[in-house]
């Protein structure tokens, strides 16, 4: 760990599975679209996007599953509480890491992404990407709230 970096304690639901998160993440807000609501059972999926070298599982590895729908997103949870805990993105150099899973971390969404898919509008002033930003592949369209 380098001077001066933060470090942020995450885990599942349960508490078998734990990691740490160091530094800062590359960006943060709402994922509206039809994957994040499935998967996560809720309404808006609140991510946090780190490089996947300020992620480091401390404990229960052994115990943490995966699923891929596409080769876009490697979604991760604990085997024993089904909780969900990040999903890798390889192809961004990213990993999503559940703001619901560092309690600690002080999120601060900057966006939100898919709002063409929302099922729960959020008038909270931030910028509401038609689909993806353009260097995320996306349109980089903004749309109404
Ligand atoms: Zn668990
Ligand atoms: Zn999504």
């Amino acid at each position: 760990m380098e001077a001066g970096n933060k470090l942020y304690e995450g885990g599942c639901f349960c508490g078998q599975v734990k990691f740490t998160l160091e530094g800062a993440p590359e960006g943060m807000g709402y994922c509206h679209c039809e994957s994040c609501r499935k998967w996560s059972a809720g309404p808006v999926n609140a991510f946090t996007l780190w490089k996947p070298a300020a992620l480091r599982v401390t404990k229960g590895a052994e115990r943490i599953a995966s699923y891929n729908k596409t080769p876009a997103s490697t979604r991760k949870w604990c085997a024993s509480c089904g909780g969900h805990v990040f999903t890798e993105h390889p192809a961004w150099n990213l990993v999503d890491v559940y703001a619901a899973s560092i309690p600690t971390f002080p999120f601060a969404p900057g966006v939100h992404v898919h709002y063409q898919e929302t099922k729960l509008r959020m008038k909270d002033g931030l910028p509401k990407m038609r689909d993806l930003p353009k260097e995320m592949g996306g349109s980089g369209e903004v749309v109404a709230e």
